[in-house]
């Protein structure tokens, strides 16, 4: 901390700010310049002089270090990997995805959703218990049975649960069902919830609030951490700007900026963060290209009528694709969905087997999209140049046949997806072939110089 005097200060007055400081404990480095002097303060416990600025002749005090200590990167170099039950988060793990309903809604409605997000690579299950709505006529989550619902489906998937703590004396109910404590957004700045999950075995996940800078967040963390319990993750959600266009402003350069000022695992919402579902993926993708820890998303069976949060909620479809994406991107490794080895049934083939007819059949595939590529391409050859490529009558008869295919795993609109794909490309070799021989033929007759 530095003291710096005004330039009018008496000796009087830089011997009192030096008695001060000294009878804290503290220690005093006085330098007088041709102007102004200032005083360095050092020690453990500067708090206990924040009043400085209050004495005679000081002008201002600036802090250097940061005002939160256990969760600075300053007080721990080394970077904290929080448990919980299993899954580990924090430098170096593997993104986590949390995901599951905003709220519990019922028995069917939760099991249904663990299965389907266990399958899809989720390690972490959430549910929310007690809602903290904005509205006091919105619904408010099913309490206490819906801890006790979360609990089964953690017996029953074997997935740790995260669930949102509202009230300090729900926290030993919490310790009973749930893996991780959740502070929401709404709830960060809540000093004596804070101090209770604080005194918690439980991690917590600890939201950022609509407001708050990421120096008020650390600060709250600071409580959690300084009541007892290490096991602090930090959660971006999304804060309130004066965009309309989306729920929040999900803050994406929180992350590297809490990189560098704490070693708490940063996790980020892409689903409060932006309220809608589809900019939930792409979201969730920058949140982890940005090295987030892990990721927090809704799903529910049937987003449309979910009782919160159904508009930024993904259907099972929905987030199995984000999955996909994200093990194709490597965010995550694990190369199945469910890691659990299928078993083989006596006299069948194994998955190894079938796999390995898989990739034949893809080379094949390969082989004959070019092929058929090459026709198309031999076609536009016979065509006067500038004609208008394909043949829009053979195509759509293609895309038709397609669309009333009903032999086979895919459904219609799967084939009709790969045809289109194909006519696409085809198309794409036509156009390049016609626009070479323009530009040749250009150059030819010296038009276009
Ligand atoms: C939630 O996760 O269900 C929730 C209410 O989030 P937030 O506190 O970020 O609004
Ligand atoms: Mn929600």
């Amino acid at each position: 901390m530095i003291v710096v005097m005004r330039p009018t200060a008496t000796q009087d007055e830089v011997d009192g700010v030096r008695r001060t400081v000294e009878e804290h404990g503290l220690e005093a480095f006085i330098s007088v310049g041709e102007e102004r002097t200032v005083i360095g303060v050092v020690g453990s416990d500067l708090e206990s002089v924040a009043h400085l600025g209050t004495l005679d002749g000081v002008e201002q005090v600036i802090r250097i270090s940061s005002p939160y200590k256990l969760a600075s990167s300053e007080h721990q170099v080394e970077r904290t990997r929080v448990r919980v039950n299993g899954v580990e988060l924090g430098l170096g793990q593997e993104l986590v995805v949390m995901a599951g309903p905003c709220a519990v809604e019922s028995r069917e409605q939760l099991m249904q959703t663990a299965r389907a997000v266990k399958r899809e690579g989720a390690r972490v299950l959430r549910g929310g218990a007690f809602k903290p709505r904005t509205s006091p006529y919105a619904f408010q989550g099913l309490g206490l049975p819906a801890l006790k619902l979360l609990h089964e489906a953690h017996d029953e998937y074997g997935l740790p649960v995260i669930s949102e703590v509202v009230d300090p004396k729900d926290v030993p109910a919490f310790e009973e069902h749930i893996d991780v404590l959740q502070v929401g957004a709404r709830n960060m700045a809540n000093f004596v919830l804070l101090k209770a999950v604080g005194q918690s075995r439980r991690p917590v996940l600890l939201k950022r609030g609509l407001s708050a800078t990421i120096e008020e967040w650390l600060l709250a963390a600071e409580y959690i951490l300084s009541a007892g319990n290490p096991n602090v993750i930090l959660c971006e959600r999304g804060i309130r700007t004066f965009e309309t266009a989306t729920r929040n402003t999900l803050d994406l350069s929180a992350v590297p900026v809490l990189r560098s000022r704490t070693h708490l695992p940063i996790i980020v919402d892409p689903s409060h963060g932006t309220g809608h579902r589809a900019l939930v993926a792409p979201m969730a993708l920058a949140g982890a290209a940005v090295g987030a820890d892990g990721l927090i998303i809704e799903v529910h069976p049937d987003p449309a009528n979910a009782r919160s949060d159904g508009d930024q909620s993904l259907g099972f479809e929905e987030f199995g694709a984000l999955m996909d994406e994200l093990r194709r991107l490597q965010f995550v490794r694990s190369a199945d969905a469910t890691p659990a080895p299928a078993l083989a049934p006596a006299g069948q083939d194994g998955i190894g087997d079938i796999r390995d007819r898989i990739d034949d059949l893809d080379a094949r595939l390969g082989e004959m999209v070019q092929e058929r590529a090459a026709l198309a391409l031999e076609v536009q050859r016979r065509r006067e140049t500038g004609a208008h490529g394909h043949d829009v009558r053979r195509e759509r008869a293609l895309l038709e046949r397609a669309a009333a295919a009903t032999s086979g795993p895919m459904t219609p609109v799967e084939l009709t997806m790969v045809f289109d794909a194909l006519l696409r490309a085809s198309r794409s070799v036509q156009r390049r072939h016609a626009q070479s021989v323009t530009e040749a033929e250009a150059a030819a007759t010296g038009s276009g110089r």
